[in-house]
Protein backbone atom coordinates (compact mmCIF):
# COMPACT_ATOMS: atom_id res chain seq x y z
CA UNK A 1 0.00 0.00 0.00
CA UNK A 2 1.22 3.47 -0.31
CA UNK A 3 1.73 4.82 3.43
CA UNK A 4 0.98 8.52 3.90
CA UNK A 5 -0.09 11.31 6.47
CA UNK A 6 -2.45 14.28 6.26
CA UNK A 7 -0.21 17.61 6.78
CA UNK A 8 -0.83 21.04 7.19
CA UNK A 9 0.47 23.30 4.42
CA UNK A 10 0.67 26.59 6.69
CA UNK A 11 4.48 26.77 5.44
CA UNK A 12 4.18 26.29 1.73
CA UNK A 13 3.83 22.66 -0.01
CA UNK A 14 7.30 22.19 -0.31
CA UNK A 15 7.35 21.78 3.36
CA UNK A 16 4.83 19.68 3.72
CA UNK A 17 6.63 17.52 1.46
CA UNK A 18 9.52 17.28 3.40
CA UNK A 19 8.18 16.85 6.46
CA UNK A 20 5.98 13.30 5.19
CA UNK A 21 9.09 12.27 3.07
CA UNK A 22 11.02 12.91 6.30
CA UNK A 23 8.64 10.30 7.79
CA UNK A 24 9.13 7.58 5.17
CA UNK A 25 5.63 8.11 3.35
CA UNK A 26 4.76 7.83 -0.11
CA UNK A 27 1.40 9.25 0.05
CA UNK A 28 -0.01 12.68 1.36
CA UNK A 29 -3.40 14.17 2.13
CA UNK A 30 -3.63 18.04 2.08
CA UNK A 31 -6.53 20.48 2.51
CA UNK A 32 -6.45 23.01 -0.47
CA UNK A 33 -7.10 26.04 1.58
CA UNK A 34 -9.02 26.62 5.16
CA UNK A 35 -11.63 23.56 5.81
CA UNK A 36 -13.57 26.07 7.63
CA UNK A 37 -14.36 29.21 5.17
CA UNK A 38 -16.36 28.97 2.01
CA UNK A 39 -13.76 31.78 0.74
CA UNK A 40 -12.04 30.09 -1.98
CA UNK A 41 -8.46 30.71 -2.80
CA UNK A 42 -7.50 31.31 -6.25
CA UNK A 43 -5.96 28.13 -8.02
CA UNK A 44 -2.36 29.13 -8.36
CA UNK A 45 -1.41 26.98 -11.25
CA UNK A 46 2.63 27.23 -10.41
CA UNK A 47 2.46 26.83 -7.09
CA UNK A 48 0.66 23.57 -7.77
CA UNK A 49 2.88 22.64 -10.46
CA UNK A 50 5.93 23.11 -8.30
CA UNK A 51 4.16 20.80 -5.77
CA UNK A 52 3.50 18.52 -8.04
CA UNK A 53 7.60 18.37 -8.43
CA UNK A 54 8.61 18.28 -4.68
CA UNK A 55 6.30 15.59 -4.52
CA UNK A 56 7.73 13.49 -7.75
CA UNK A 57 11.61 13.93 -6.64
CA UNK A 58 10.48 13.11 -2.70
CA UNK A 59 9.30 9.83 -4.32
CA UNK A 60 5.02 10.55 -3.05
CA UNK A 61 3.40 8.79 -5.14
CA UNK A 62 -0.30 9.15 -4.31
CA UNK A 63 -2.14 12.62 -2.99
CA UNK A 64 -5.08 13.87 -1.92
CA UNK A 65 -7.10 16.34 -0.91
CA UNK A 66 -9.48 16.59 1.90
CA UNK A 67 -12.33 19.00 0.86
CA UNK A 68 -14.10 21.75 3.26
CA UNK A 69 -15.68 20.29 6.33
CA UNK A 70 -18.08 22.57 5.32
CA UNK A 71 -19.38 20.18 2.27
CA UNK A 72 -23.07 19.48 2.53
CA UNK A 73 -23.89 17.77 -0.48
CA UNK A 74 -27.18 16.50 1.30
CA UNK A 75 -28.49 19.40 2.69
CA UNK A 76 -32.16 20.34 1.85
CA UNK A 77 -30.97 24.68 1.80
CA UNK A 78 -30.11 25.58 -1.14
CA UNK A 79 -27.55 27.64 -0.45
CA UNK A 80 -25.41 25.26 1.51
CA UNK A 81 -26.07 22.73 -1.61
CA UNK A 82 -24.63 25.44 -4.01
CA UNK A 83 -21.75 26.43 -1.89
CA UNK A 84 -21.07 22.93 -1.12
CA UNK A 85 -20.63 22.23 -5.29
CA UNK A 86 -18.47 24.78 -5.67
CA UNK A 87 -16.27 23.68 -3.05
CA UNK A 88 -16.05 20.56 -4.48
CA UNK A 89 -15.28 21.91 -8.10
CA UNK A 90 -12.68 24.09 -6.83
CA UNK A 91 -11.02 21.35 -4.87
CA UNK A 92 -11.84 19.43 -8.37
CA UNK A 93 -9.84 22.38 -10.11
CA UNK A 94 -7.06 22.20 -7.97
CA UNK A 95 -6.57 18.74 -7.85
CA UNK A 96 -6.41 18.68 -11.92
CA UNK A 97 -3.88 21.44 -11.68
CA UNK A 98 -1.35 19.89 -9.07
CA UNK A 99 -1.30 16.34 -10.66
CA UNK A 100 -3.49 15.42 -7.37
CA UNK A 101 -4.71 11.63 -7.80
CA UNK A 102 -7.53 11.93 -5.30
CA UNK A 103 -10.39 14.86 -4.01
CA UNK A 104 -11.68 12.98 -0.74
CA UNK A 105 -15.10 14.76 0.52
CA UNK A 106 -17.52 14.56 3.27
CA UNK A 107 -21.34 13.73 1.62
CA UNK A 108 -23.32 15.70 4.70
CA UNK A 109 -26.47 15.22 6.78
CA UNK A 110 -29.64 14.84 5.36
CA UNK A 111 -30.89 16.35 8.36
CA UNK A 112 -34.79 16.42 8.90
CA UNK A 113 -34.78 15.44 5.42
CA UNK A 114 -36.47 12.12 3.77
CA UNK A 115 -33.51 9.88 2.84
CA UNK A 116 -34.81 9.00 -0.05
CA UNK A 117 -35.12 12.64 -1.35
CA UNK A 118 -31.55 13.55 -0.01
CA UNK A 119 -30.03 10.63 -1.44
CA UNK A 120 -31.14 11.76 -4.76
CA UNK A 121 -30.13 15.55 -4.32
CA UNK A 122 -26.57 14.07 -3.66
CA UNK A 123 -26.65 11.96 -6.84
CA UNK A 124 -27.50 15.15 -8.49
CA UNK A 125 -24.96 16.92 -7.42
CA UNK A 126 -22.40 14.46 -7.89
CA UNK A 127 -23.10 14.43 -11.46
CA UNK A 128 -22.69 18.05 -11.86
CA UNK A 129 -18.92 17.41 -10.16
CA UNK A 130 -18.09 14.69 -12.27
CA UNK A 131 -18.96 16.17 -15.21
CA UNK A 132 -15.85 18.50 -14.80
CA UNK A 133 -13.82 16.20 -13.87
CA UNK A 134 -10.12 15.98 -15.20
CA UNK A 135 -8.87 12.91 -16.36
CA UNK A 136 -6.51 11.01 -13.90
CA UNK A 137 -8.41 12.26 -10.88
CA UNK A 138 -10.60 10.56 -8.69
CA UNK A 139 -13.77 12.36 -6.96
CA UNK A 140 -13.76 9.81 -3.46
CA UNK A 141 -16.66 9.49 -1.11
CA UNK A 142 -15.92 8.95 2.56
CA UNK A 143 -17.54 6.52 4.67
CA UNK A 144 -19.34 8.37 7.71
CA UNK A 145 -19.46 7.22 11.31
CA UNK A 146 -23.19 6.95 10.59
CA UNK A 147 -24.65 8.96 13.34
CA UNK A 148 -28.35 9.45 12.78
CA UNK A 149 -29.08 12.03 9.73
CA UNK A 150 -25.37 11.63 8.05
CA UNK A 151 -25.11 10.05 4.79
CA UNK A 152 -22.38 7.71 4.06
CA UNK A 153 -22.45 5.46 7.02
CA UNK A 154 -22.90 2.20 5.14
CA UNK A 155 -21.74 0.03 3.16
CA UNK A 156 -24.92 -0.41 1.44
CA UNK A 157 -25.36 3.09 0.89
CA UNK A 158 -21.84 4.32 -0.47
CA UNK A 159 -22.20 1.17 -3.13
CA UNK A 160 -25.80 2.91 -4.03
CA UNK A 161 -23.85 6.05 -4.95
CA UNK A 162 -21.29 4.06 -6.85
CA UNK A 163 -24.06 2.07 -8.89
CA UNK A 164 -26.58 5.08 -9.63
CA UNK A 165 -23.41 7.16 -11.09
CA UNK A 166 -21.79 4.44 -12.50
CA UNK A 167 -19.06 6.97 -13.44
CA UNK A 168 -15.12 5.59 -13.72
CA UNK A 169 -13.72 8.46 -11.75
CA UNK A 170 -15.93 7.96 -8.91
CA UNK A 171 -14.16 6.20 -5.67
CA UNK A 172 -14.55 5.61 -2.06
CA UNK A 173 -12.54 5.85 0.75
CA UNK A 174 -13.18 4.28 4.19
CA UNK A 175 -12.11 5.49 7.26
CA UNK A 176 -11.17 2.85 10.07
CA UNK A 177 -12.72 5.14 12.45
CA UNK A 178 -15.84 5.87 11.10
CA UNK A 179 -16.00 2.66 9.83
CA UNK A 180 -15.88 1.28 13.45
CA UNK A 181 -18.32 3.80 14.97
CA UNK A 182 -21.00 2.92 11.98
CA UNK A 183 -20.42 -0.64 13.83
CA UNK A 184 -18.17 -2.48 11.61
CA UNK A 185 -15.73 -4.68 13.20
CA UNK A 186 -12.13 -4.61 12.02
CA UNK A 187 -9.92 -5.55 15.38
CA UNK A 188 -8.56 -9.10 14.16
CA UNK A 189 -7.86 -11.00 11.03
CA UNK A 190 -11.22 -12.79 11.05
CA UNK A 191 -13.29 -9.65 11.79
CA UNK A 192 -11.01 -7.55 8.79
CA UNK A 193 -11.63 -10.74 6.09
CA UNK A 194 -15.25 -10.59 6.58
CA UNK A 195 -15.34 -6.36 6.59
CA UNK A 196 -13.07 -6.64 3.35
CA UNK A 197 -15.50 -9.22 1.82
CA UNK A 198 -18.56 -6.78 2.48
CA UNK A 199 -16.84 -4.16 1.15
CA UNK A 200 -16.31 -6.05 -2.33
CA UNK A 201 -20.10 -7.55 -2.27
CA UNK A 202 -21.59 -3.59 -1.75
CA UNK A 203 -18.63 -1.20 -3.34
CA UNK A 204 -16.57 -3.69 -5.18
CA UNK A 205 -12.68 -3.36 -3.81
CA UNK A 206 -11.86 -1.93 -7.16
CA UNK A 207 -13.87 1.00 -6.33
CA UNK A 208 -11.72 1.68 -2.95
CA UNK A 209 -9.20 3.80 -3.58
CA UNK A 210 -8.29 5.21 -0.26
CA UNK A 211 -7.99 4.12 3.16
CA UNK A 212 -8.02 6.61 6.32
CA UNK A 213 -6.17 4.65 8.50
CA UNK A 214 -7.04 5.68 12.19
CA UNK A 215 -7.47 4.26 15.83
CA UNK A 216 -10.57 4.97 17.85
CA UNK A 217 -11.87 4.74 21.56
CA UNK A 218 -15.20 4.91 20.35
CA UNK A 219 -17.38 1.40 21.01
CA UNK A 220 -17.91 -0.34 18.19
CA UNK A 221 -21.41 1.21 16.35
CA UNK A 222 -21.08 4.03 18.65
CA UNK A 223 -21.65 6.70 15.78
CA UNK A 224 -18.94 8.76 17.09
CA UNK A 225 -16.29 10.84 14.66
CA UNK A 226 -13.18 10.69 17.07
CA UNK A 227 -9.59 9.42 15.44
CA UNK A 228 -7.05 7.58 18.01
CA UNK A 229 -3.28 6.96 18.00
CA UNK A 230 -2.54 3.23 15.57
CA UNK A 231 -2.42 0.79 17.48
CA UNK A 232 -3.43 2.39 20.95
CA UNK A 233 -7.36 2.09 20.41
CA UNK A 234 -9.93 -0.50 19.90
CA UNK A 235 -8.98 -1.28 15.94
CA UNK A 236 -5.41 -1.74 17.81
CA UNK A 237 -2.24 -3.53 16.29
CA UNK A 238 -4.61 -6.43 15.43
CA UNK A 239 -6.78 -4.89 13.24
CA UNK A 240 -4.18 -3.41 11.48
CA UNK A 241 -1.67 -5.63 11.05
CA UNK A 242 -5.04 -7.82 9.53
CA UNK A 243 -5.55 -4.27 6.95
CA UNK A 244 -1.50 -4.06 6.12
CA UNK A 245 -1.78 -8.06 5.20
CA UNK A 246 -5.00 -8.15 3.11
CA UNK A 247 -4.04 -9.28 -0.40
CA UNK A 248 -7.24 -7.45 -1.74
CA UNK A 249 -5.51 -4.11 -0.40
CA UNK A 250 -2.24 -3.99 -1.91
CA UNK A 251 -1.37 -1.09 -3.90
CA UNK A 252 -4.07 1.36 -2.48
CA UNK A 253 -3.75 4.37 -0.41
CA UNK A 254 -3.74 4.62 3.29
CA UNK A 255 -3.73 8.24 4.98
CA UNK A 256 -3.17 8.66 9.06
CA UNK A 257 -5.44 11.17 10.35
CA UNK A 258 -4.41 10.59 13.94
CA UNK A 259 -4.19 13.32 16.69
CA UNK A 260 -1.86 15.55 17.85
CA UNK A 261 1.54 17.07 16.95
CA UNK A 262 4.36 16.60 15.07
CA UNK A 263 5.40 14.31 17.14
CA UNK A 264 2.25 12.13 17.35
CA UNK A 265 2.45 11.94 13.74
CA UNK A 266 6.38 10.91 13.55
CA UNK A 267 5.31 8.03 16.21
CA UNK A 268 2.32 7.17 14.50
CA UNK A 269 3.76 6.83 11.11
CA UNK A 270 6.50 4.66 12.65
CA UNK A 271 4.08 2.60 14.19
CA UNK A 272 2.32 1.68 10.97
CA UNK A 273 5.42 1.23 9.10
CA UNK A 274 6.34 -1.24 11.19
CA UNK A 275 3.29 -3.24 11.22
CA UNK A 276 3.86 -3.50 7.03
CA UNK A 277 7.00 -4.07 7.31
CA UNK A 278 6.16 -7.07 9.66
CA UNK A 279 2.98 -8.00 7.69
CA UNK A 280 5.46 -8.49 4.79
CA UNK A 281 8.30 -10.31 6.48
CA UNK A 282 5.24 -12.52 8.14
CA UNK A 283 4.37 -13.51 4.58
CA UNK A 284 7.68 -14.02 3.35
CA UNK A 285 8.45 -16.58 6.28
CA UNK A 286 7.96 -20.18 5.48
CA UNK A 287 4.72 -21.78 7.16
CA UNK A 288 5.19 -23.84 10.38
CA UNK A 289 6.13 -27.95 9.57
CA UNK A 290 4.41 -30.62 11.32
CA UNK A 291 0.94 -28.58 11.40
ZN1 LIG B 1 -12.68 13.02 6.45
ZN1 LIG C 1 -11.17 10.36 7.48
Amino acid sequence: MYLGLHVGTATGHEAAVATVASLGCTAMQIFSGNPKTYRLEAVDAPALERFRSARTAAGIERTAIHTSYLINLASDQPKIANNSLRLLRHDLAVAAAGGIDFVNTHLGSYGTRDREQGFAAVVQLLEKALAAIASGVYLVLENSAGAGALCGGTLEELGAFVRTLNHPQLGICLDTAHSWAAGYQIDSAQAVDRFIMLVDQCIGLDRVKMFHFNDTQVPLGGNRDRHWHIGEGLIGMAGFRALARHPELQGKTAILETPGDATDDARNMQTLRLIFARARSDDAAPLPTGS
